[in-house]
């Protein structure tokens, strides 16, 4: 079936976008490599539902010069940048349904569109195939095999699933892989969430007080950031453990109602809805910026923000204004949707070539094993997580001791 996007004449701008990213994935540029020779996916059927931008159509690119007959689309309906999609499409050698700013119909119209490609192998971020392949689109799970989640929430459905014992074929959990979470889910978003928030609305963030709700590994890299930028870092936690390293590290750790009045801007990377609703947006200041970094738009009550509001403008791109009765003016960013992916480019590329190589050595693993696998969900290989580091190293010049045979010796003793 033909592709779908926005607008197929945006594909030359597309394609710088990706020859940019292509040059510093230095670690996918190696596993295409080895991919063009060894072709690990010939024959089989990808589906991919991931944030449409560069560095995801770099590593389609690299899937399918490992032999895969490729289909994507986008995980988020404000993520998708039409140019890259009109640039993967362009060649006809990978299927791409998507496009920025879909309607709820049609973003779900392209995730069906790429399971009816009948993938043997699904990449998922947050667990939309996933759902459709339990729900709508059931009769579609027998031919997949496995497959492969990207994201932390999404891993929490999965193993809701699994533990209902319905979850229908094996999915790795790529978010825990620890060359994942650890640099994506810290760095990643601490560097492209200021980003976002910055290119969006050009104002600074030192000196101001800037609240995030959950010291998660995405959390924690929020914060920071925010504090290397001069912000007055604030954190909002349920978990005990969680607000005592916040603490630790040097952040006040108060309730939402605490922080509401105090805040210039708040981030929510929870995971959880309803992390701010009618009791906070009551309490903020005026010229209050909201955003969220967590998952889709439920962090930050969108529907309570609505019913205060006597009037809603959007005074610039990305950034919506809500005219309180009282008099307030709040601005809710990229529609309380990922500010890093609505309103940026997501991760910075070297971060991405972290993640995208787990999940293509990972994809790999599972097709060549998906024979041996039960429904379930799996961690990563060790191997995967160490094969990522040492070759992240060499890719950066730098060398590691090694344990001499008495070192080693002395490890093992037992007394
Ligand atoms: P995590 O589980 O490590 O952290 C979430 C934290 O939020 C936990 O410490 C939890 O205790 C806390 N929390 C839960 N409910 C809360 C509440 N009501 N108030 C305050 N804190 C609360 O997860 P993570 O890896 O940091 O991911 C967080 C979310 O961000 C997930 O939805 C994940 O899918 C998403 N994510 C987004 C990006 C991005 O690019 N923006 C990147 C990775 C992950
Ligand atoms: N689909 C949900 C889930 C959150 S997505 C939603 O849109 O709300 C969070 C994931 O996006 C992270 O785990 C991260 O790996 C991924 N991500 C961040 N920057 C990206 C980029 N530039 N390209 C592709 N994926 C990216």
């Amino acid at each position: 079936m033909p592709s779908e996007v926005r607008d197929i004449k945006l594909a030359p701008q597309g394609e710088q976008k990706i020859r940019w990213a292509e040059r510093h994935m230095k670690l996918l540029n190696r596993i295409r490599e080895r991919f063009l020779v060894e072709k690990p996916f010939k024959g089989v059927r990808l589906g991919l539902s991931i944030h449409l931008e560069a560095k995801t159509a770099q590593l389609a690119r690299v899937l399918h010069s490992g032999g895969a007959e490729v289909a994507v689309t986008g995980c988020n309906p404000l993520s998708t940048q039409d140019d890259v999609s009109a640039a993967l499409a362009q060649d006809g050698q990978i299927t791409v349904y998507a496009w920025r700013s879909s309607t709820p119909e049609e973003y779900e119209h392209h995730l069906s569109q790429v399971l009816k490609t009948r993938p043997q192998a699904i990449l998922d971020d947050g667990g939309d195939l996933v759902g459709l392949l339990h729900g709508k689109l059931s009769e579609l799970a027998p031919s997949v095999w496995g497959g492969t989640e990207e994201t932390t929430t999404g891993v929490r459905r999965l193993r809701t699933l699994a533990q209902q014992n319905k979850l229908r074929f094996p999915m790795f959990a790529v978010n825990d892989a620890q060359m994942k979470y650890l640099f994506d889910n810290r760095y990643g978003t601490g560097q492209s969430v200021w980003d976002g928030i910055m290119r969006t609305t050009n104002l600074s963030i030192a000196g101001k007080t800037v609240v995030v709700a959950g010291y998660g590994w995405c959390g924690r890299g929020i914060a920071m950031r925010a504090h290397g930028l001069g912000a007055n870092v604030v954190i909002t936690e349920i978990d005990p453990i969680r607000a005592i390293e916040a603490v630790m590290d040097g952040f006040r750790v108060l309730r939402m109602e605490q922080a509401a009045p105090l805040g210039d801007i708040f981030v929510t990377a929870t995971g959880v809805r309803d992390v701010i609703t009618e009791k906070h947006l009551k309490l903020l200041k005026d010229g209050a910026i909201l955003a969220n970094a967590g998952h889709f738009d439920v962090e930050i009550s969108k529907p309570d923000l609505k019913r205060l509001a006597v009037s809603q403008n959007a005074i610039r791109p990305n950034v919506e204004e809500f005219t309180l009765r009282d008099g307030r003016h709040l601005y809710l960013l990229a529609e309380g949707r990922l500010v890093n992916l609505a309103s940026g480019d997501g991760h910075p590329v070297e971060i991405m070539d972290l993640s995208f190589a787990v999940q293509a050595l990972t994809l790999e693993y599972l097709v060549r094993h998906h024979d041996e696998l039960k429904p379930g969900v799996y961690s990563v290989p060790k191997e995967i997580d160490q094969h990522v580091a040492r070759t992240k190293l060499e890719a950066l010049g730098i060398a590691l001791d090694e344990l001499s045979s008495a070192q080693r010796a002395y490890l093992e003793k037992a007394g």
